[in-house]
């Protein structure tokens, strides 16, 4: 049975469901598993053979390590993937010579998160129900996460929700898939500030013991561990549809949070024959500059045309950098704290060579994303959205010969469509069963870019 440790080695050692529960260890660090399973050649060839589903269960029955039972946790992803509208959940789009896209915004709200997110909803509701609990989701969101969040949570009984997002700075698409959802238990903030300060007064919050205890938060960000395990799914759904684990193919992955990415680096650390990881970024680039720098230096955030990855500060990257530092949580937490004090953490040597041998990285420009949107859809008709298109730059940049590439597609082109006809011409309708996204009525707060004050407003609420 799988156990989890925190990245900063300060904490006792949790199972699944305590993980799913905590989000953040106490000592500020993450949770990772303490060790990975690893698949055979001969089981990845047979994932090749299984349905998203059949294969969702093989994959993440090590980390839930028994704590569903084999029906349970078939129920659970059964569900999940039901509310998804596509019949192969993620499908394969050919768009080049050895250049793929994998598209994974037929769920709910449109973006990659829904993977993740309908079902660590469904798990939290469990867990609690289990054990009689109720308790209050607290997220921050650059867009995408709050309304798959919202998706997955509203309207059950043992949740209730109060995502923060940066006020003005989320498209309009997303708040109206935040604001609109009527349900009681769904609250939404719009915070006076950055995305990072949005993360930065969840963490605050999470970082009050005793508010954290009173209110019983939980966390459903791309810390969560349920998160990442269920995203690596999809690696090996893709990968195995193009011949793994006999053919290598490499991904390129629009990031911010660093948490998709993440979970690609485990597909590859659990066997799945992965040959390069890309990074791709916007022009908020702090991992980019750190693979071709060697420090993970911060600056301040500036908005782009693919908002979901204007962040400076990618939580995941610690899961990452604790690995690089050879799993020394004591060594790692120092190493935080300089970052924190100092906005700036120089890699080790051989830190960044391991680094640099796993993954590439690219940062893709706004202009450059709206020619690739344009060329692609010249060349094959296919409308990317922005984040797609900055995978797909970073994706032709990194191409090797006889290595497939795949690009993630985290969301449809309909969420962000005046970047998309800026590029085009074209505006990209959203699916049927939204076109009422623009007439139903919203709800929100604007609120302060305050900690104490939306700590109160959580309290009285
Ligand atoms: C969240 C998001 C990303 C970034 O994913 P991370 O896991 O934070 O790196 C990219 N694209 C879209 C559309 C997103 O919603």
């Amino acid at each position: 049975m799988i156990r989890y440790i925190s990245t900063r080695g300060a904490s006792p050692p949790l199972g699944f469901f305590d993980v799913v529960l905590t989000g953040l260890a106490p000592d500020g660090g993450l949770y990772v598993p303490e060790t990975l399973p690893r698949f055979s050649a001969s089981e990845i060839a047979e994932f090749g053979t299984l349905d998203y589903v059949t294969l969702a269960q093989r994959i993440l029955a090590p980390f839930v390590g028994g704590e569903l039972s084999e029906a349970q946790l078939r129920q659970m992803l059964e569900e999940t993937y039901a509310s998804f509208r596509h019949t192969a959940i993620a499908p394969l789009v050919q768009v080049g010579h050895h250049q793929f896209i994998l598209e994974l915004f037929h769920g709910a709200t449109l973006a990659f998160k829904d993977f993740a997110l309908q079902f660590l909803g469904r798990l939290l509701d469990h867990i609690l129900r289990q054990r009689g609990e109720r308790a209050t989701v607290i997220g921050a969101t650059s867009g995408d996460t709050g309304s798959a969040a919202i998706a997955a949570c509203a309207g059950r009984d043992a949740l209730r929700l109060f995502i923060l997002h940066p006020h003005g700075r989320v498209s309009e698409v997303q708040r109206r898939q935040m604001t609109t959802v009527a349900d009681a238990n769904v609250h939404n903030l719009a915070v006076q500030g950055t995305f990072d300060d949005c993360q930065d007064i969840v963490k605050t919050l999470f970082g009050d013991a005793a508010f954290r205890e009173s209110e019983r938060l939980v966390a459903v960000n791309s810390i969560n561990w349920a998160r990442i395990c269920a995203q690596v799914v999809y690696y090996f759904y893709a990968a195995c549809a193009l011949g793994a684990p006999h053919r290598r193919v490499s991904f390129s992955v629009p990031t911010g949070n660093f948490g998709d990415i993440y979970a690609g680096y485990i597909a590859k650390r659990l066997g799945l024959p992965v040959e390069r990881l890309v990074i791709a970024t916007n022009r908020n680039d702090i991992l980019t500059r750190c693979l071709n720098t060697g420090a993970y230096a911060m600056e301040s955030v500036s908005p782009s045309l693919s908002p979901s990855m204007d962040i400076q500060i990618s939580s995941n990257f610690e899961r990452l950098l604790f690995d690089l530092h050879g799993r020394n949580g004591k060594g790692l937490a120092a190493a935080m704290q300089r970052f924190r004090a100092e906005k700036r953490l120089a890699l080790e040597p051989d830190a960044l060579q391991t680094l640099r041998q796993e993954f590439s990285a690219q940062a893709v420009d706004d202009a450059q994303t709206l020619s690739t949107i344009a060329e692609v859809y010249a060349q094959t008709g296919y409308l990317a959205d922005p984040h797609t298109a900055v995978g797909l730059a970073a994706a032709f940049a990194h191409a090797e010969p006889g290595i497939p590439m795949i690009t993630l597609a985290t969301a449809h082109p309909a969420k962000f469509p005046e970047a998309v006809e800026r590029a085009t011409g074209v505006r990209p309708a959203l699916p049927p069963h939204m076109r009422d996204l623009f007439e139903k009525k919203e709800r929100y707060e604007v609120v302060e870019n305050n900690a104490e004050i939306i700590k109160a407003y959580i309290a009285q609420t």
